[in-house]
């Protein structure tokens, strides 16, 4: 089959960070497929945008570069004539980058001297004033973000920090400009770059604000921002909001959740689904260390199998803080996550193989550890069951290239009832 060409090309540093760009793109129309890494094969789909999730945040900067290169040049061979870089809405990164080296790289690969670029996302509570970055009331680094492990981020003034990053000048757009309308921001974009300033933050308070700059850029070679900037841009190639652009293939299988996030949210969700009837079996990290995992992975498949015909069956590992410091002084932090993840991933397969095809799945790490073993690559982004959460499917060679429909959930996501609900929202969708 012979698909036309993309329309927006999107590169995407973490893996959760593409499916939120993804989803913001689908929300405004456009028809979207993630894919975990540069595709190696071609599109299975035809979609306008295809967003390429890398794990390019906190790697060296060279790498970083040369993985977003490489996905860029991709993208240009499927006949993107627009590149969109998304990092994260709080800017993460340290001084060395990776948010300025990849701008830079990118901007050569796409012979391009100009660029804008803001985190600003508003319905998340991100907005940029004056090149400071707020995170709901307080700025960045007043945010939490200052004590982050990996990217701590001390400095809330985006054109110092990109500054601090980058070789080429770079500048600001400020809100009197913004508040103008496109027209204005396209005015300043020009005079910017005759004064020879290569990249400009551009401040946002409103999705209003990121209307008038997707518009202002539409025939820019390159976009860099968080998600939020996505919402602005699917009106340049004429399209609106539509349910047309979520539609995914129709849906069968049974029904399971895997979960090993141990995050509030999701240990409130599994809580919910049991209260409310749900058949649940929780895998005891401390039990299975002394196991066969093939033994601890056949019984809980053998425990699920009688069950997936009267709906929905939750495994997981979502324990209570007490309970998880207790795992972890046992086995280590990280030798407990890896062990879990490996169980989870492994039922996740199983499960498939029984005829599960409508799977999801709580955790970012867990999902991105089932989504692996199961060997798949490209996702089409369809309806969003609740903020950040977009139902997908999937083909997994695992079952002979056959689809099946999959939610990733990051922890702190969704409703109490996000468990039930998202099969009944599934079962409603449109397909
Ligand atoms: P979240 O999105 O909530 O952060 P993740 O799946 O990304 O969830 O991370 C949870 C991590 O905790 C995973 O590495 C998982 O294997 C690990 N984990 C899950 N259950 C337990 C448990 N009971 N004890 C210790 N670690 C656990």
């Amino acid at each position: 089959m012979r698909l036309k060409p993309l329309k927006l090309g999107c590169i995407a540093d973490d893996f959760t960070g593409a499916t939120d760009l993804a989803n913001n793109l689908v929300r405004t129309g456009m028809r979207v497929l993630q894919t975990i890494g540069v595709p190696a094969q071609a599109l299975e789909v035809e979609v306008d945008a295809v967003v390429v999730a890398l794990k390019s945040r906190t790697c060296a900067a060279d790498q970083a570069v040369q993985q977003s290169l490489q996905a860029c040049g991709w993208l240009l061979a499927q006949g993107a004539p627009q590149i969109y870089f998304k990092y994260c809405s709080t800017f993460d990164s340290t001084p060395q980058g990776n948010i300025g080296p990849v701008i830079e790289a990118l901007m050569a690969a796409l012979d391009t001297d100009f660029t804008v670029a803001t985190p600003a996302f508003p319905a998340n509570q991100r907005t940029v004033f004056k090149g400071h970055l707020f995170v709901g009331d307080v700025l960045l680094s007043e945010s939490g973000m200052q004590l982050h492990p990996l990217t701590p981020m001390t400095d809330s003034n985006l054109v110092r920090v990109l500054q601090a990053q980058c070789r080429k000048p770079v500048g600001l757009i400020d809100y009197a400009t913004v508040a103008q309308g496109a027209q204005a921001i396209r005015q300043r974009m020009a005079q910017l770059r005759h004064q020879g300033l290569a990249v400009a933050v551009v401040d946002a308070l409103c999705d209003t604000d990121l209307m008038q700059l997707g518009a202002a850029l539409k025939d820019m070679p390159l976009i860099t921002a968080a998600s939020g900037v996505a919402i602005g841009v699917p009106q340049n190639f004429g399209l609106a909001p539509s349910d047309q652009a979520s539609v995914l293939p129709p849906v069968q299988g049974y029904r399971a959740i895997v979960s090993g996030s141990c995050s509030r949210a999701t240990l409130r969700q599994v809580q919910q689904f049991i209260a409310s009837g749900g058949a649940g079996r929780a895998l005891d990290p401390l039990q299975a260390l002394g196991a066969n995992p093939q033994d601890v992975v056949a019984e809980i498949l053998a425990w699920a199998e009688p069950l997936l015909p009267q709906g929905a069956v939750l495994v997981y590992s979502s324990a209570p803080a007490d309970a998880v410091s207790a795992t972890q002084n046992a086995l280590g932090a990280s030798a407990a996550g890896v062990l879990i993840e490996h169980h989870l991933a492994a039922v996740a397969r199983g499960l498939v193989a029984l005829g599960v095809r409508q799977l999801v799945l709580a955790g970012g790490e867990t999902a991105g550890a089932c989504v692996q073993a199961l060997g798949i690559s490209q996702m089409q982004i369809g309806p969003q069951i609740d903020p950040g959460v977009p139902w997908c499917y999937a083909h997994s060679p695992q079952i002979g290239g056959a689809g099946l429909h999959l939610a990733l959930k990051s922890g702190n996501f969704g409703s109490d009832e996000f468990f039930t609900r998202a099969f009944e929202f599934l079962q409603g969708a449109r397909s």
